[in-house]
């Protein structure tokens, strides 16, 4: 399939500022800059990365609204380039730096608006990453929540079922669940996932740095997840090449590409950038053995799907996070709204 996400999604009107000129920080400014950046992540406690379209056009997929995105040349009733299809594509250096950044216990949290799967196939624990927008290569089962990371995409979008049937035997003897499984891409009117965006909202409160790489911070309530971070006294560092909704809140505004960035960083910081072997699911941060580090599944005939990987369950997260009813009441009714286009709130 190819990289076809935004046709896939209803029709929308408002799609936010779209081909914005970008800036770039000369190449001593660019490198002050990083270095304040490399200095406040190691002072940081916990550390939350929010990444955009941005961070994967240098992996051949079209952002939206930069100077090439599909927005922006839509607007011109141009057609985007596409490079690479979702299958065929490879995680970013920044995919990778951040993928360095959390082995190296720098990176708390990781909360992705892209639902290109690079974040997830490039071997980043999925219990340490929010998908807020859902991923191109998941499926869910609506019954009991269970998600199949597949080797393709799902070819589905908009929550719809995928006509494919969840396998999981909760006991052993019992029938499997069979419930239908659905596609986790959010159209425009969609509730964002309750269990990613809980998690993304506690990891915001907790975080004393958020950095942003790639985006432009327009779409709520993803773009505004940094603020929570401001608003309890952390630092926001954006990094994207055209103005953000929330430059005004930034500690530190870097000008750059995001490849170029996260290499000055993790050269600053002393880290290797992990090497791409093929696409790789981890799903928990915990995971020791290799047997938690694997490639994704195949879409399969039914009955012929392998054991189960994913041990975190929507409906035992639903519980827990009730136990916070502040924040549980907060987010849950959250929708996605619609790209602000004025300048600031
Ligand atoms: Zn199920």
């Amino acid at each position: 399939m190819s990289v076809n996400y935004a046709a896939g999604l209803s029709p929308y009107a408002d799609k936010g500022v779209c081909g914005l000129p970008e800036t770039f920080d000369n190449p001593e400014e660019l490198k002050l800059k990083v270095e304040t950046l490399a200095q406040l992540i190691k002072e940081s406690q916990y550390l939350v990365v929010h990444s955009g379209a941005g961070i994967s056009t240098s992996a051949g997929i079209p952002d939206f609204r930069g100077p090439k995105g599909v927005w922006t040349l839509e607007e011109k009733g141009e057609s985007p380039h596409f490079n690479t299809t979702f299958e065929e594509a490879q995680p970013s250096l920044t995919h990778l730096a951040l993928l360095g950044l959390q082995r190296a216990g720098y990176l708390k949290y990781l909360i992705s608006q892209n639902v290109d799967g690079l974040h997830v196939r490039s071997g980043f624990p999925r219990d340490m990453l929010s998908e807020l927008h859902g991923n191109m290569f998941v499926e869910e089962c609506e019954k009991c929540g269970r998600q199949y990371v597949r080797e393709k995409v799902i070819g589905v979008m908009g929550l719809k079922p995928t006509g494919r049937y969840c396998d999981v035997v909760r006991s052993r003897g019992l029938r499997a669940c069979r419930g239908k499984l659905i596609s986790t891409i959010l159209d425009w009117e969609d509730s964002l996932p309750d269990r990613d965006l809980n998690k993304a909202d506690e990891a915001s409160r907790r975080a004393d740095l958020a950095l942003t790489l790639g985006t432009s911070l327009q779409i709520k309530p993803s773009g505004d997840l940094p603020l929570l971070t401001k608003r309890k006294g952390g630092k926001v560092v954006i990094v994207n090449l055209q103005p953000t909704k929330h430059d005004k809140h930034a500690h530190l505004r870097i000008n750059g590409y995001v490849d170029e960035v996260m290499k000055q960083l993790m050269e600053l910081l002393g880290l290797d950038i992990p090497k791409w072997e093929g696409p790789t699911v981890c799903e928990g941060s915990s995971a020791t053995s290799e047997a938690d580090v694997k490639p994704p599944r195949a879409v399969t005939a039914k009955g012929k799907m392998k054991k189960e990987l994913i041990k975190e369950q929507r409906k035992r997260v639903a519980l827990s996070s009730m136990d916070d009813g502040s924040i549980k009441e907060e987010v849950v009714s959250v929708k996605r709204e619609k790209a602000d286009s004025s300048s600031d709130t």
